[in-house]
């Protein structure tokens, strides 16, 4: 943990914010909550990623960077696919480089289960148990309870779990919620061997800010990070040693930050 970075947050005073913003060589953002609410680009994300080089890093594991930059494209917004660092395509390619050859159950749907199915050998639901070697746990819009039957049945044989992200929810329209991969592992976590603690991908742990600023060639502290959640993002820049800036929400407003 790096206590020495500065996390500015809206009581901190807009132009404390604006200073970090400016001086920081690059941005890496957080996208739900800062870029995309309820699918559409925020006042200012456009003009930001139009004038500023950035990095984008999200929890998100139903998407690759291939189809988010494509949802990007659509809502105005324009960045390659090069430029996101996601929790669910990152834990496939964890298991891809770490286990290999294991045989995976995952619960995954999307764009997330095909990346799945093509770099990963899949258990299918015929598999017994004890020849599962992982479990990967995404957001799996596809849950079925047999499904969630044979995974914890795979763990508690001794599978290895790899978790996107410990988010129970992501914000949804009118202040409702989605669940999120989070709240499936509270389900199945009980299950697991006492000694095969999960794997976890996202914020708030660093991983994924940290290979956002080795892509952008920059050291951590050059950079800023910008997030709306301060229990995952500020978390996950602090412990990378990444200057954070709280936005949207009760944080700033990205216009604000670009000096409108
Ligand atoms: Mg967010």
């Amino acid at each position: 943990m790096n206590n020495t970075v500065p996390q500015v947050l809206a009581a901190d005073g807009l132009a404390r914010a604006r200073r970090i913003f400016h001086a920081a060589r690059a941005v890496v953002s957080d996208i739900d909550g800062v870029l995309l609410v309820s699918g559409r680009a925020t006042a200012g994300a456009q003009e930001m990623l139009q004038r500023r080089r950035c990095a984008f890093v999200s929890n998100n594991s139903t998407h690759t960077a291939r189809t988010l930059a494509r949802v990007f494209a659509e809502t105005g917004l324009s960045a390659g696919e090069e430029d996101f660092f996601l929790a669910g395509e990152t834990a496939v390619d964890v298991i891809a480089r770490k286990f290999a050859q294991a045989r995976v159950l995952a619960l995954a749907s999307g764009d997330v289960l095909a990346l799945a199915r093509e770099r990963l050998c899949l258990v299918d639901e015929r598999a017994l148990p004890e020849t599962v070697d992982v479990v990967l746990v995404c957001r799996d819009e596809t849950l079925t309870f047999s499904k969630l039957e044979r995974a914890a049945n795979a763990l508690r044989c001794g599978a290895a779990p790899v978790l996107a992200n410990p988010d129970l929810t992501h914000p949804a329209a009118l202040g409702r919620v989605h669940l999120e991969t989070g709240a499936l592992w509270r389900m199945l976590e009980v299950f697991r061997k006492p000694a095969s603690n999960p794997v976890v991908i996202g914020k708030p742990a660093a991983a994924l800010v940290l290979e956002a600023a080795r892509h952008l060639a920059m050291a951590p502290h050059e950079l800023v990070f910008l997030g709306d959640n301060l229990q995952t993002d500020a978390r996950a820049a602090q412990a990378a040693g990444m200057p954070f800036i709280h936005v949207g929400g009760d944080g700033f407003d990205l216009l604000d930050l670009l000096g409108h």
